[in-house]
């Protein structure tokens, strides 16, 4: 940590501070400058005290108490210079090819599933995206189908080849959730909860952390942090829109967060335009934003008959609406030098 004293404090305090740095377990590197002294506290974080503190101990000599390196270490770009890739059975995400996952917001039936999922792989995608726990709002609304719904994943996959992608909701589902899918999904709501990041990364499987409603990117990054510190590599980022005060759209779907996230981290990123708009006229071209500001992959709500969906009805994509933009994002895939 860089603790910064205020300018002109006598040195008496200064040693205060300085024997405080070293009770709590830290060496202290006093750097003076001309207008001000700055320290460098080395020590690790990790079993020690946190410095932060002394601001609130030392009010009138310590001015600030800063990080000296960024708090995530395993998703930054320093521990991997290069893009890392995720396998998803016989796909990888993050590497030449641009990947889209696709399929209804919730698992409703067979019938509703095995449409779309037949659909949407004739349309290009590789991944078939199905909630069978619903994290909603109210509790008076559709939850899922559960373990049902689990299954009927399965036999979709079973039955197109696609690779599977479902939430995880609870830390007691991570087994059985971890049996019926290729990718673990972490919502929303759930992606600062530590414990069920934990359980989910200890499956194994490929796991792709939504970012959380109010949740700065660094933050996210941290959460994901929690993933790769539990030794699964297989991390994705997928943005869905955080909330602001704009109501046109359900989410603002943060675009900026690409460029940045694919800065800070090696780690693939996922765009979600569905959670992110909340609105399916609007869908296509967030897609085409995404593509061309150097998303990985895309995850798409797609539904046979949106108006009647259990779930996210406004921002699913009709089977006729998917073909079209699965064709008309070739040219942008294209551009990014991506197939
Ligand atoms: C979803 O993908 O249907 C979903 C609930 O996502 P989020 O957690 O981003 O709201
Ligand atoms: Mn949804």
């Amino acid at each position: 940590m860089i603790i910064v004293f205020k300018p002109g404090i006598p040195r008496k305090k200064e040693s205060a501070v300085l024997k405080e740095i070293r009770k709590l377990g830290y060496t202290p590197h006093v750097m003076r400058g001309v207008a001000r002294t700055v320290v460098g506290a080395i020590g690790d974080e990790l079993t020690h005290a946190n410095l932060e503190t002394l601001t609130a101990q030392f009010p009138d000599a310590v001015e600030s108490v800063m990080p000296i390196q960024k708090r995530f270490k395993l998703v930054s770009r320093e521990a991997h210079p290069a893009n890392s890739t995720v396998r998803v059975r016989e796909h990888v995400l993050g590497g030449k090819r641009f990947h889209v996952m696709a399929g209804p917001c919730s698992v409703e039936s067979e019938k509703q599933l095995l449409t779309t999922a037949k659909a949407v792989k004739a349309a290009g995608a590789t991944i078939l995206r199905g909630g069978a726990f619903k994290p909603r709002t109210s509790p008076y609304e559709f939850q899922g189908l559960g373990e049902k719904g689990l299954k009927l994943l399965d036999k979709a996959r079973r039955e197109t080849g696609l690779a599977v992608i479902t939430e995880l909701l609870s830390e007691n589902h991570a087994g059985m959730v971890a049996e019926y899918t290729d990718i673990i999904q972490i919502g929303a709501r759930n992606s600062q909860n530590f414990q069920l990041l934990i359980a989910a990364a200890k499956t194994g499987k490929p796991i792709l952390l939504k970012r959380g409603l109010s949740m700065k990117i660094e933050e996210w990054l941290l959460a994901g942090e929690y993933v790769l510190a539990n030794e699964n590599p297989n991390l994705l980022f997928c943005e869905r829109g955080i909330r602001t005060f704009e109501t046109y759209t359900r989410n603002t779907l943060d675009l900026a967060a690409i460029p940045i996230v694919k800065h800070e981290s090696h780690c693939p990123v996922v765009i979600d335009p569905s959670q992110g708009a909340g609105r399916a006229d609007l869908v296509a071209t967030m897609c085409k934003g995404a593509v061309a500001m150097g998303a990985d992959a895309l995850l798409v709500e797609v539904h046979p008959n949106p108006v009647e969906a259990w779930s996210d009805g406004a921002q699913q994509l009709s089977l006729e609406a998917f073909a079209k933009l699965m064709k008309d994002l070739k040219p942008f895939i294209a551009a990014v030098g991506r197939e």
